[in-house]
């Protein structure tokens, strides 16, 4: 198994718990310990189920602290916005695909 692979217990509870059929639901795989950067699933933003490619918004502090801990705001290179904190960590992409708008800029960047 693959560290960006979904774990199987979260497969499990999917499959078994809730009856989805395989392939017919997206997880992502585990937390991505020091996140400073790249693809990646954060919490509650981004579009279209995918997953995009961050960079740190350049800030003149470390990150803010919020009722989530020390949060660090990221950007994409599509544009959306998010942010990182100990309680909403960044996660790895598992099953969703790479944001094609992300994919072509950091191609083009040389980011891999
Ligand atoms: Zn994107």
């Amino acid at each position: 198994m693959k560290e960006t692979d979904p774990s199987p217990e979260v497969r499990y509870v999917l499959e078994q718990g809730l009856g989805c059929a395989p392939g017919s639901y997206k997880a992502s795989g585990g937390v991505i310990e020091n996140f400073t950067g790249g693809w990646a699933i954060l919490c509650f933003v981004g579009r279209n189920e995918r997953s995009h490619y961050w960079r740190k918004m350049k800030l003149s502090v470390a990150g803010i602290i919020t009722r989530n801990g020390l949060t660090v705001p990221y950007e994409s290179l599509c544009h959306a916005e998010g942010a990182v904190s100990d309680r909403t960590p960044a996660l790895h992409r598992g099953d969703f695909p790479r944001c094609k708008t992300c994919q072509r800029i950091a191609h083009r960047w040389g980011m891999k």
